[in-house]
């Protein structure tokens, strides 16, 4: 198991259908309790989660593998309300 996932596990997520794609799955947003981070990730797609500003928007890559990295906080953290207003660029698919 990757160092990630250990972070992963020290947050306590509430799980969130947001959408759902024939492609790619659901999209379940998870939103821990403790340090309100919020995380997104498809259910076929294997290419991991990545942060996002908690209504589906997703971060910047520095913010989101840092978010990744990081064991929660557990607690809300005044620092991570900047994070959470560097949106990442759309991309165009
Ligand atoms: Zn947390």
């Amino acid at each position: 198991m990757s160092e990630s996932y250990h972070s992963w596990k020290t947050h306590d997520f509430k799980v969130k259908m947001l959408d759902w794609s024939a492609a790619r799955g659901s999209r379940l947003v998870y939103t821990c309790r403790l340090c309100g981070r919020a995380f997104c990730s498809f259910t076929l797609r294997n290419n991991g989660a990545w942060a996002t500003d908690g209504i589906g928007r997703p971060l910047e890559n520095a913010v989101s593998s840092r978010w990744l990295s990081e064991k929660c906080p557990r607690n809300f953290s005044p620092n991570d309300n900047d994070d959470r207003k560097r949106l990442s660029k759309p991309v165009i698919q």
